[in-house]
């Protein structure tokens, strides 16, 4: 933890004049406590309480803080709010009390979109006691949440597009895509999908009546409702809609909602009105859903999305640091280690956003650039523990030459011009380090050389990497490239 240790310190170097200053900078404080917090906390403590921590606004002495579970917004308020208002008052004097609320309580749903929910004094009449409205409404959208801001590639297009299809379908016109089913594994878009059909739907016609609903959601507002003997109410109002989407389908349970759900969605599609559920696996293998469920969302259009491949991964960063741009325009986060980054977390989109984030924070903080090995330190847990891949020499070989532009006959030719040595030492040296394989080994496949010259080789890139910062990070970027 010495780079922390050394973070804390440049920190306290220039705290003092930072009280004083104050104000101006709610977000660049809350990196300093979060940089801070890391330190004292350590990056896994941190990560797992912090990582998904935001600032939502901080002024008139009061730093509002949101976190996106109602656990983690209670953990954080019972054990690390005394020490975050400390922290917070370190950065700005005037902060009185740091709040921390939920996220997704925070976002407002768009009036067309709430147009399904009964009007408070419905709801009332209904007899829903505690925040009435909200009972009745769709799950909030996040609006970042957009199709502008989905990317596409091979492992998704087909979803994206059949959920294009349905935002873009008139009022009135007959559903083409009934139920359209999306499954994919976490991290994958869903979500992103589903919400982005609620956006566009509203945008393209604001008649139409579109409910966002989490299947837990939709669990918890049926239950309600019968306790609270409003059910026909609720059927009639869920009923009343024309796009309906369900998020998380593989959490359906319970008998009686399983049951109240079949109800609603043959009614729905009875009555051509669309639905689109997404779900983590396919429907036939939703096996705690009631049969009757399955099929009829079988009957549907059924599309699955995969894993980004590595074009989609650095597109979908490459939109991502579009957006934090627009809020801070010095942001400079260089191509080779968007590059590393989009090489190295092969998840998700999800942990792609992790990944970037941090890499935000950072450069918000540091002075100079996001080198290789900040980056490499700070995204070191989102690194999937892939087992280590035996690695061929002729990959080296391959994926050196093709990086250099020369030909891998060549790299093994005698010719001694400077544009084929310098590859061809490289990949020696590489062949050398990412390898178990010994000098004279290593000499014979490489034009059956003696193996003085690939020690000479491997000594003279290990000099060069050591004084040449930019050869370092190319270095690492091929490195990754073979692992791959
Ligand atoms: P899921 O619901 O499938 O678990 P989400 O829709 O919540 O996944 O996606 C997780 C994160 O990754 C979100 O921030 C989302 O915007 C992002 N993401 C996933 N896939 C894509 C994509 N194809 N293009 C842009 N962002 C994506
Ligand atoms: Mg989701």
């Amino acid at each position: 933890m010495s780079t922390g240790a050394a973070k804390k310190q440049s920190y306290k170097a220039e705290g003092g004049t930072k009280n004083e200053e104050n104000a101006v900078n709610g977000a660049s404080a809350w990196e300093r406590v979060r940089l801070r917090l890391q330190v004292e906390l350590g990056e896994e403590v941190f990560s797992s309480w912090f990582g998904c921590v935001s600032l939502e606004d901080a002024s008139a002495g009061v730093v509002r803080l949101s976190a996106p579970t109602l656990f983690l917004k209670g953990w954080i308020k019972s054990h690390y709010n005394d020490r975050l208002l400390q922290l917070w008052q370190e950065e700005i004097s005037s902060v009185r009390r740091v709040d921390v609320v939920q996220r997704s309580a925070l976002r407002v749903v768009p009036a067309p979109l709430e147009a399904v929910a009964a009007s408070p004094a419905r709801a009332e009449q209904a007899g829903f006691a505690e925040s009435s409205t909200d009972r009745f409404a769709g799950s909030p959208l996040d609006p970042r949440l957009t199709f502008d801001n989905f990317c596409e590639g091979r492992s998704n297009d087909v979803a994206a597009r059949a959920a294009r299809a349905v935002a873009a379908a008139p009022e009135g016109s007959a559903p083409i895509y009934n139920p359209l089913f999306i499954h994919a594994g976490v991290g994958l878009g869903k979500t992103h999908l589903l919400q982005a059909i609620a956006h566009q739907a509203r945008v393209s016609d604001p008649r139409r009546r579109v409910l966002y609903l989490t299947v837990e959601r939709f669990a918890f507002q049926f239950i309600s409702a019968l306790r609270e003997k409003s059910a026909l109410d609720f059927k009639e109002k869920i009923r009343s809609i024309d796009i309906l989407l369900i998020d998380d389908m593989q959490f359906l349970t319970g008998r009686t909602v399983q049951q109240e759900f079949c109800h609603m969605l043959n009614a729905l599609l009875d009555s051509a009105r669309q639905i689109v559920v997404a779900a983590d696996r396919p429907p036939a293998e939703l096996e705690g859903v009631d049969e009757r469920v399955r099929s009829r969302l079988k009957g549907g259009v059924v599309v699955g999305m995969a894993e980004p491949d590595l074009t989609m991964r650095r597109d979908i960063l490459d939109t991502r640091l579009k957006s934090a741009c627009e809020r801070n325009p010095s942001l400079d986060i260089s191509e080779p280690v968007l590059d590393y980054v989009a090489h190295t977390v092969t998840t998700n989109g999800r942990d792609l956003d992790g990944a970037l984030n941090r890499l935000i924070c950072r450069a918000d903080f540091s002075d100079g650039p996001i080198t290789m090995d900040i980056a490499e330190f700070a995204i070191a847990d989102l690194v999937g523990a892939r087992e280590p891949r035996r690695i061929r020499i002729e990959d080296i070989q391959k994926i050196v030459a093709r990086h250099y532009n020369v030909s891998k006959h060549d790299l093994l030719s005698a010719r001694r011009t400077r544009t084929i040595v310098r590859p061809r030492q490289i990949a020696m040296y590489l062949a050398k380090t990412m390898t178990p394989r010994s000098f004279p080994e290593i000499g014979k496949r490489f034009g059956g050389r003696d193996h003085t010259t690939v020690l000479h080789a491997v000594r003279k890139i290990e000099e060069m990497v050591s004084a040449d910062h930019t050869l370092a990070q190319e270095i690492e970027l091929l490195k990754r490239m073979i692992q791959d």
